[in-house]
């Protein structure tokens, strides 16, 4: 799926969420801001994402990280290698529920660490936490995502659509039709 899809994911599930947990105005704006980071966050394991390009050096990094994956792993037999090599590159790792946790928990700890305000750290936590998963289910939706790695490398699927292609097209203005019905319907 594309990015502007994925924000409209993030959207969604940032709303549902603050409007689940009734929050004050501070912690809604905190949990939105969240799930927009986190539903396009996973894809920080694709150097030609949006988000990649958006942060450079989080990139290289990533890209370094990959290269060097892919050179240590040369000498591994078939079955180790294609496991590892699957962890660390695109739809690996950070399409998974364990890679869903990894941002959250990080700023959840750092929050902690400089006894910010825990119950807005958590919100923050939260709302990142269901933008990421916003974005595995859209993901599931064109061509799937390895959920339970790294237990299972296998693919969850729903269904298959072509990113860019006009179902996905579809799909977004549905999605964004469902949003402007949910904010004058004051939802
Ligand atoms: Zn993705």
């Amino acid at each position: 799926m594309m990015a502007t899809t994925h924000r409209l994911g993030g959207i969604a599930v940032g709303a549902t969420t603050a409007a689940l947990l009734h929050t004050d105005v501070g912690g809604t704006v905190i949990i939105f801001v969240g799930a927009l980071v986190g539903c396009i966050f996973p894809d920080i394991d694709n150097r030609h994402s949006r988000i990649s390009r958006k942060m450079p050096i989080t990139a290289l990094v990533v890209s370094i990280g990959q290269y060097i994956t892919r050179i240590m792993t040369s000498f591994l037999p078939k079955k180790q290698k294609r496991y590892i090599r699957s962890l660390a590159g695109h739809r690996g790792i950070t399409h998974s529920l364990v890679g869903s946790m990894i941002l959250p928990a990080i700023v959840i700890l750092i929050g902690l660490l400089f006894k910010l305000n825990t119950g807005y750290i958590l919100l923050a936590g939260l709302g990142i936490f269901v933008g990421c998963l916003s974005h595995l289910a859209l993901d599931m939706l064109s061509g799937g995502v390895p959920l339970f790695m790294p237990f299972s490398t296998e693919r969850s699927v729903i269904a298959e659509i072509k990113t860019g292609g006009y179902m996905e097209w579809l799909f977004r203005l549905s999605l964004a039709a469902i949003l402007i019905f949910c904010i004058i319907g004051g939802i």
